[in-house]
């Protein structure tokens, strides 16, 4: 984990498709002073990503100032399911920033009442209250600290999670995440936190719940002592979903103890799946769950949406933050679910996900690709050394590599080991396109071996 692409401009292939264009040498050398001042000011935490420089993003394309565009599998980190500089979205920011309405605090806006409305009316009952923040990982920090407050008045306080989890990278949402490299700043972890491990994992040998209740009792927990249980809705780490009956049995399981289930739909939120809400493939309802990323398609906003009784518990002007419910952020997300449940994206995303799955499964017969999951349009292929089942990063990093200086965009490797190419362009790629996508992915292997 933790490379940074080289900024050393290479002489590449010359592409012009309908969906790419590379016309000079990558990293740009022009673009090289913009690159280095960025590595000059930012922490280096920054520098993890493709040198390329975006000036334009629209529909399934990045540009650069420099004639080159790029096919996006990234959506720029899960974000623009209804695609890059969406004409509903850039309207609605229009028409607030003509009023002009920047920022109200907490006082009440028309925006955010329509809003709230709009989020609550496609939710599942009784999933009804709507609390806006602005970012994935501070729903789950107000995920957790609802959860825990609920707990603090029944005398509960554990909260269990998951091997491989990721919540966001501050302390809570980094507590109740599964990753132990990433939690080792955390000098004093809470012992109240459980991980359990991933039944959805390609790993996990045991996928039954039997092994959850195993766990609990091998640690002398019982319900009881429970407050909430929280997992992704998939692992974003490599796409992975619980299987179905497990998902199924852990509902049963956090009513039957009073325990609150809370699904960090962050990345599953808005269609990307192939339903609307990703929890839908479980046949289940959460109590609490989290929304970031596509919810806009663009500006930072998200939501914690919940039962009244959890939602509740704060009294007026103590459950608030600065930029909740910003109006121009509000717009933005207004926009975007509009587009998204007008055109129906989430079933784009069922369909072309089929698209991924024959495309990605052929990519199988190279030795190096582990295991392929996803489902809709998120999609991880899990690069291994050979014949084994060790993860390979470095291999991954270099198909990534390949891949932008041919015109596709992926983002770093993630998942276990940083070994897993995770591939999620916005909602609206059509079937041409992603086949074109995963020949690139393909002719990088072959490059490689
Ligand atoms: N939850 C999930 C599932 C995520 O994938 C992420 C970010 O990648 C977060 C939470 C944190 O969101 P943010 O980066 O907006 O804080």
């Amino acid at each position: 984990m933790g490379k940074q692409f080289p900024l050393i401009p290479e002489k590449v292939k010359k592409i012009e498709t309908k969906y790419r264009k590379i016309v000079t040498d990558i990293p740009v050398p022009e673009s090289l002073p913009i690159l280095e001042k960025l590595r000059r000011y930012e922490p280096i935490s920054m520098t993890g990503q493709p040198p390329i420089i975006w000036d334009r993003a629209v529909g399934i394309n990045v540009y650069d100032k420099y004639g080159n565009m790029w096919l996006d599998f990234s959506s720029g980190v899960l974000v623009a399911n209804a695609g890059h500089g969406n004409e509903y979205v850039i309207n609605e920011i229009k028409k607030i920033i003509e009023k002009p309405l920047l920022h109200n605090y907490c006082f009440p806006s028309e925006i955010r009442a329509e809003l709230v409305e709009k989020i609550a009316s496609l939710s599942p009952e009784p999933l009804k209250k709507v609390f806006l923040l602005t970012t994935g990982a501070e729903t789950i920090e107000c995920a957790i600290k609802l959860a825990r407050t609920y707990g603090k008045k029944r005398n509960r306080k554990i909260i269990i999670t998951f091997e491989g989890a990721f919540h966001g990278r501050t302390l809570g949402a980094q507590s109740v995440g599964g990753i132990p490299e990433l939690k080792e700043w955390i000098v004093n972890p809470d012992p109240d936190i459980i991980v359990m491990p991933f039944p959805g994992d390609p790993r996990c040998k045991d996928r039954s719940f039997d092994l959850f209740l195993k766990i609990l009792a091998e640690r002398k927990i019982e319900g009881k002592d429970v407050c909430a249980v929280i997992s992704e809705t998939y692992q974003g780490g490599n796409a992975s979903f619980m299987p179905v009956e497990y998902a199924k049995s852990l509902r049963e399981w956090c009513d039957k103890n009073g325990v609150i289930l809370i699904f960090d739909e962050v990345q599953a939120g808005f269609g990307r799946t192939g339903t609307f809400w990703g929890f839908q493939h479980y046949g289940i309802i959460p109590d609490l769950f989290c929304l970031g990323k596509g919810i806009s398609s663009s500006l930072p906003i998200s939501a914690v949406v919940g039962r009244e009784d959890i939602m509740n518990q704060y009294q007026p002007g103590t459950m608030t933050s600065t930029h909740t419910g910003n109006p121009v952020c509000c717009a933005s997300a207004l926009g975007s679910i509009k587009y998204i449940e007008e055109n129906r994206l989430w079933e784009n995303a069922e369909r072309m996900g089929r698209v991924f799955e024959r495309e990605l499964n052929k990519l199988k017969k190279y030795e190096l690709v582990g295991f392929v999951c996803g489902k809709g349009l998120v999609w991880g292929l899990h690069i291994v050394k050979p014949k084994t089942e060790q993860p390979d990063s470095d291999k991954a990093f270099e198909i990534v590599k390949k891949c932008y200086e041919k015109g596709l965009l992926l983002f770093a490797p993630v998942g276990y080991k940083g070994a897993t190419i995770k591939i999620n362009p916005p909602l609206i790629i059509n079937e041409e396109a992603i086949v074109e996508g995963c020949s690139v992915i393909e002719e990088s292997i072959k490059e490689l071996i």
